[in-house]
């Protein structure tokens, strides 16, 4: 049986009239799905009876629920999430004063293989459907009033899975998640993240993305980021940078870039300026961010000295470097660490 929210507004509008419906019934149930995010037909309580039962006939609705949930002393909660076919993924909720950021998973597992990454060494099962991205919003926003009295104001496309190989859905969810008469967040609060994938970076640049964008760089010496990022190799960090650049011309949007500080691989000065280098074309944000080491893990988190000498030295050629501690470490919630209990 189709899900329900595999269908167009217009594929809704011709069911309907199919079994002698009024058209405008399409806009109510519309709004049940799109606007209030219910997980039933029983939830839609100003339909008659007959037609709930009718669409319950027609149409499946594959409701993802939350299997498990687990809380962190910072109060980060993590939660396993259970699709309609019984797979799990992650999400992450993050409060941080007013602000409830929740970090939201693309696919099932990840192709990419970043060396350093637990997703990573789960491999790659399926692409999430939009409709299983705005569920995990939807569940989380539930979670979020509740644990915190607070809607969940940001989003980050940080859990598992690469964004820019499931573009088609991703952007769906987001304009979900995004559309004033939907669920209305904007645009600004939204950041996607990416190993750097550069035909989704032109595609979002020609569609003029109105959300965020981050990129995992973790290195800008090509040898290194090869092997921390497999992807690196038909995605090469030259070519990166002018698909980054096309990006910031179209835009007129900052860049992100992520940088793990990992202990002797990518945390020496001339990491540092071969970075600062690297980001000349274009205004940047440095977020550099804490390792959580991984427990089979090859890589370990940079010693204190270093990790500040780093720092200093980006500082010192005037680039906007933020500083992100790890989170919710005790529950496992932690980047890349999503698969691990
Ligand atoms: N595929 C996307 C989004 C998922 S990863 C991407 O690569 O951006 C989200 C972020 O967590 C990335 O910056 C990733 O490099 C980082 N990350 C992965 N494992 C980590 C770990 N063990 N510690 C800290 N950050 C990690």
């Amino acid at each position: 049986m189709t899900d329900i929210r595999t269908l167009t507004y217009e594929e809704l509008e011709q069911f309907l009239f199919s079994i002698q419906e009024k058209k405008f019934r399409a806009k109510q149930i519309w709004t049940w799905l799109w606007q209030r995010g219910v997980g039933s037909f029983e939830e839609m309580t100003d339909l008659s009876l007959a037609l709930r039962s009718k669409l319950a006939e027609h149409f499946a609705f594959a409701r993802t629920v939350i299997e498990q949930e687990v809380q962190s002393r910072d109060k980060t909660a993590k939660f396993a999430l259970k699709l309609h076919d019984g797979l799990l993924i992650e999400g992450v909720l993050i409060p941080a004063g007013d602000r409830v950021t929740a970090c939201v998973s693309s696919q099932v597992g990840c192709p990419l293989h970043c060396a350093f990454c637990a997703t990573g060494t789960m491999g790659f099962t399926r692409n999430l459907h939009y409709a299983e991205i705005v569920d995990e919003y939807v569940l989380m926003n539930v979670r979020a009033k509740e644990l915190y009295g607070n809607n969940i104001t940001n989003i980050v496309f940080m859990g598992m899975g690469e964004p820019l190989l499931n573009f088609a859905n991703v952007m769906t969810a987001i304009d979900k998640l995004t559309d004033p008469k939907g669920f209305g967040l904007s645009p600004t609060r939204i950041t996607l993240s990416t190993a750097g994938v550069i035909k989704g970076i032109k595609a979002l640049a020609d569609r003029n993305f109105p959300c965020g964008l981050a990129i995992s760089l973790h290195s800008a010496d090509p040898a290194v980021r090869e092997i921390l990022m497999p992807v690196t190799e038909h995605n090469t960090l030259h070519d990166l940078q002018a698909a980054l650049l096309y990006y910031h011309q179209k835009t007129g949007q900052r860049i992100t870039f992520e940088y793990v500080l990992l202990s002797k691989v990518n945390d020496s000065l001339q990491a540092a300026e071969k970075l600062a280098r690297y980001c000349r074309p274009f205004p940047v944000k440095i977020n550099i961010i804490e390792y959580n080491e991984t427990e089979d893990g090859i890589y370990h988190r940079s010693y204190p000295n270093q990790r500040e000498e780093f720092i200093q030295y980006l500082k010192d050629h005037n680039m906007v470097v933020n500083v992100r501690q790890s989170k919710g470490q005790d529950i496992a919630a932690a980047c890349g660490q999503l698969v691990k209990r």
